[in-house]
Parts: structure tokens; C-alpha cells; sequence
């Protein structure tokens, strides 16, 4: 039986995080993914001459100081990958309205103030509360990285963990066109305003305004692929293809791992990088598969998408991230129902507008996200097609008769595929008062991911990542320095 110092499960962005930090500070790395291709909900993939990305449309943290590039820069493999910005962020439309999200919070701002010049005062002091959030995010985040922790919120990030985004919006401003055009991205952690905390809302904001969204040139796959190689450059064992199928305890603690096959592994600290539930209630099981369902009856899961991949022929003038928006009623986009109606909201994405490297010339990508907030076996794949692409053509007229190949992924697909609860998209629901996860104290068992407690999405993740890294790294006595 071989022993590594620590074993990394699941090579989502939270394990390759972890694992490239702990590998490029010495220890002996062992990353196990029960895929193919690393990358989780990072994946892309190949259709014709079209290439998808699974999941994610865009994120930062790569850009020169963030994260993820930092971790790139360890691992010796920053220039194995490029990325293109993507500002604006995003177009929202709206019936009367097409809004530019953009990546720079004044300019954002301003364009808010020329469309809504009564409510001028109070997006100054709005986005002034941001500016002065983010001071005590930058605190927690660099005490984070510096000591493993990351418990220390200052008391304006207290007071928005505490309350809904609606309330907050509501304190600020009384025109609800504008508290509507505010919430365009309260999809992009598919809660509704009145549900989702405003500070996971403030949090995700300020990650585009500061840092800008960002896609690999070629697909998401690009960066999981480097982050793999410069973990292997650097001395650390992958296995991909091999599912692990239990934590091993003894006295209480982790030391080890039994994958399907039978082929065990021993570490004194295991990271799982796997949904949650997954991990309490099948990795690690018996008496510790109540706090798996504490946690799902108290705070429950994001929502989850269809999603369609469409290669066309012909070109667009459009944005290459939209989203669509038939009603300012934003709060019924979140209920249970919508993947059957018309008038949803979804999200479109044309990666190829901006990367030529994605399809052929004179082609693009057209990716079409909905939120499905209830998880159904029984959804009708042949009909949800049917209904999103009617919901596309309110932006993009012709759509179906350009199509040229053509994919679909279910709830169910993404979590056969990376083992989400539900096809969950963002882990845990961010709710007002979530603090976390609290639970059982199992030694040496570490959370790396967007079921680690920190939020969901691509950066989020990766810093759930570099704290267990961080917890480890503390715990050995060695530096941990990004
Ligand atoms: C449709 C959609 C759109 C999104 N859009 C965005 C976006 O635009 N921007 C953004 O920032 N975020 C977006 N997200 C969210 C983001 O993709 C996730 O929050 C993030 O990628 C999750 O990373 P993770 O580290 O938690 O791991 P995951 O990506 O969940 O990966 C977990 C890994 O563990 C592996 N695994 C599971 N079980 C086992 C086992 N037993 N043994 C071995 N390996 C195992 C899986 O195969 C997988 O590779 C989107 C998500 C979805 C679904």
C-alpha cells in the first residue's frame, strides 16, 4: 500500500487548487478523479468542429494576482494557458431595456445613474458599501491564505451575511426597474433576490468588478489541463478513471482511501473535492450520515441547469454573454416550475464571439443555460430542447434552423457526471446566516470546493481549495505563501 502525505479526491478547480499548492510546497501529492479529464464542471468538450464548454460561462481569479493564476505561476505552467476578458461581463435584456454589466464598478455606476438619475444618490452610497466591503473581504481573504483561516468577517460583511439581497436593495433604492436590473445576476447563484444573501450577491459582484471575467482561449479544459500537467511536473501522482469508494478511519480519523477497483492508498490528511453529501454519507457513512441531511434540511442545495450546446452556422451580432430577461418580475424566475414556460429567464453564452479557436470560421458555439430549481428524473429532454430554443429565439432569431450539431445535459447528466447532489451547480445554497459548514470534527479530513463553505462558482471553489491546502500546510509547520 502506497502512503502519500495527502490524497486530493476529485479534480474539480477546489482539488487541483489544493493539490498544486500542497505539491509546489513539497509534499507528496496523490489526486484521484473517478473521470477521464480533469476539471469537473471545468470540462469541455468536442462536437463536430465545435468545442463546448460543459458547464461554466466565465470567471476570475486569473488574472495577474488572482488565485488561480498565482497557483499557475507555482506550478511553472502560467503560460500553458491564455484567457480572453470578457467586458462587459454580461448584457442583460430586459423588455424596454439592454444593460451592459461592466467589468469596472465606476463605469457600471454610471451607466446606472444615466438610466436612472433620481435614484443617483443612492448607487453612489450603494456601491460605496461594496468598495467598503471589499476592504474586509481583502482582510479575510489574506488571513486566509496567511493562516488557513478565514473566520474573522468584519462587521459590514456580518451584517450582509445576515440579510437577503432584496432587503438590501430595498434599503438603498425604490425604483424597481432599477432593484430588478440589479438582480440580473442573482442567477449566477440561482436564488432569487428575497432569497439569496446579499453577501454572496456582493461577493460575486465585486470579483467581476475588481478582478473582470475571464475564459480560457479553448475551452475551460485548457485550464484544468494545465493545472494537471504542473501538478505532474512537480512531482505529484494523478490517477484519472478510478473512483474512490471510501475514506478509511481509524479511531475516528482519516488514513487513507479504497477506490472501486479495490487499490487503497494511506495519508495522515485525505481532501475531498466531492459533493458533500456524497462524501458524509457514502464516503465516510455510519454515524456520521446525519450531518449530510442536517445540512440538506437546513440550508439545501443550489439550483441546477439544463443546458444546450448548439454548433450554428452564420454569424451573430450579439454579446457573447447574455442574459435574457422577458419580464422585470424577477422573483418568479426562481420558482419551481419555469423550465417549462416560455417566459423563463436563460442565460446564453457565445464563447466563439470572442475565441475564433471554437469553431470553424463563419460558425459559433451557442451554449443555453436554465435554471431547474427541482430535481426530476423524469424531465423530457426532447421538450426542454424544444422550449429553451424558443426562449433563445427571443435574441437569437433563426437559431434552430442554423443548427448544425446539437447536445443537451439534464440535472441528471451533471451528476452522473461529477457526482453533484442533484446536478447541483454552486453547492450549497446561499442563504442568509450561512455561515458554513459546522460539523463533525473528523481528523484529518478536509472540504475543497463549492461544498466547502466559502460560496460556489469557479473562484470561490478555489479558495475553498487553498484553504484546506492552508489548514494542511499550517498544520505541517511549512509556509504557505501565494
Ligand atoms: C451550468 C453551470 C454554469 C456555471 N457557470 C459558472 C460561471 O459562469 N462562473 C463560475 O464561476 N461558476 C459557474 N458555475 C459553478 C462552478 O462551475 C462550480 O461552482 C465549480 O466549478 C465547482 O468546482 P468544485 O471544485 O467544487 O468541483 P466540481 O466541479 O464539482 O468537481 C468535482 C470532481 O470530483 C470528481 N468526483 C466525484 N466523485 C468522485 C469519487 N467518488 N472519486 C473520484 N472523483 C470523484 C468529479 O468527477 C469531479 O471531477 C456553473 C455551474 C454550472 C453547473
Amino acid at each position: 500500500m502506497q502512503d502519500y502525505d495527502v490524497i486530493v479526491i476529485g479534480s474539480g478547480i477546489g482539488g487541483l487548487i489544493s493539490a498544486g499548492i500542497l505539491v509546489s510546497r513539497g509534499l507528496k501529492i496523490l489526486l484521484i478523479e473517478k473521470n477521464v479529464n480533469p476539471g469537473g464542471y471545468l470540462v469541455s468538450f468536442q462536437r463536430g468542429d465545435f468545442v463546448f464548454d460543459a458547464a461554466v460561462d466565465c470567471f476570475s481569479g486569473v488574472e495577474n494576482g488572482g488565485l488561480i493564476n498565482n497557483v499557475l505561476k507555482l506550478l511553472g505552467v502560467d503560460s500553458q494557458v491564455h484567457f480572453v476578458r470578457v467586458d462587459p461581463v454580461r448584457v442583460s435584456i430586459f423588455p424596454d431595456m439592454k444593460v451592459a454589466v461592466d467589468s469596472n464598478m465606476d463605469a457600471y455606476k454610471k451607466r446606472l445613474m444615466s438610466y436612472f438619475p433620481l435614484e443617483g444618490a443612492a448607487l453612489v452610497t450603494f456601491f460605496k458599501l461594496l468598495e467598503d466591503m471589499y476592504i474586509e473581504l481583502q482582510t479575510a481573504i489574506n488571513m486566509l491564505l496567511s493562516i488557513g483561516e478565514f473566520n474573522k468577517a468584519g462587521a459590514l460583511m456580518m451584517r450582509l451575511g445576515n440579510m437577503s439581497y432584496l432587503q438590501l436593495l430595498n434599503d438603498f433604492f425604490t425604483d424597481a426597474k432599477l432593484k430588478s436590473i440589479l438582480s440580473d445576476r442573482c442567477t449566477f447563484v440561482g436564488l432569487s433576490p428575497s432569497k439569496a444573501s446579499a453577501l454572496t450577491m456582493a461577493i460575486m459582484m465585486l470579483s467581476y468588478f475588481k478582478f473582470g471575467a475571464y475564459r480560457p482561449v479553448g475551452g475551460s479544459q485548457k485550464l484544468a489541463d494545465a493545472l494537471v500537467e504542473g501538478i505532474r511536473n512537480k512531482g505529484g501522482r494523478i490517477i484519472f478513471g478510478s473512483t474512490v469508494q471510501k475514506i478509511l478511519l481509524k479511531y475516528g480519523k482519516c488514513v487513507g482511501i479504497r477506490c472501486e477497483n479495490g487499490d487503497e492508498y494511506t495519508s495522515k490528511n485525505i481532501i475531498s473535492n466531492v459533493d458533500f453529501v456524497y462524501t458524509f454519507n457514502n464516503l465516510i457513512g455510519g454515524e456520521y450520515e446525519y450531518f449530510a441531511k442536517d445540512m440538506l434540511n437546513n440550508v439545501g442545495v443550489s439550483t441546477s441547469y439544463f443546458i444546450l450546446y448548439a454548433g450554428i452556422k452564420g454569424d451573430i451580432e450579439q454579446h457573447s454573454s447574455i442574459g435574457s430577461f422577458p419580464s422585470y418580475r424577477m422573483e418568479t424566475y426562481f420558482r419551481p416550475d419555469r423550465i417549462y414556460q416560455e417566459d423563463a429567464t436563460i442565460g446564453i453564452t457565445i464563447a466563439s464571439i470572442e475565441d475564433k479557436t471554437r469553431a470553424p470560421a463563419g460558425s459559433h458555439t451557442v451554449v443555453l443555460h436554465e435554471m431547474v430549481q427541482v430535481y426530476d428524473e423524469t424531465l423530457d429532454k426532447a421538450h426542454c430542447t424544444k422550449m429553451i430554443l424558443k426562449k433563445a429565439e427571443r435574441i437569437l432569431p433563426h437559431l434552430t434552423n442554423n443548427i448544425v450539431v446539437m447536445d443537451a445535459a439534464t440535472p441528471e447528466t451533471l451528476l452522473k457526471f461529477t457526482g453533484n447532489y442533484h446536478g447541483s451547480a454552486f453547492g450549497w445554497k446561499q442563504i442568509p446566516g450561512f455561515r458554513g459548514i459546522k460539523g463533525p470534527e473528523i481528523k484529518n479530513l478536509y472540504i475543497a470546493g463549492h461544498w466547502g463553505g466559502m460560496g460556489g462558482g469557479v473562484l470561490a471553489a478555489a479558495y475553498s481549495g487553498a484553504r484546506a491546502a492552508g489548514e494542511i500546510l499550517t498544520k505541517e509547520g511549512i509556509q504557505i505563501d501565494i
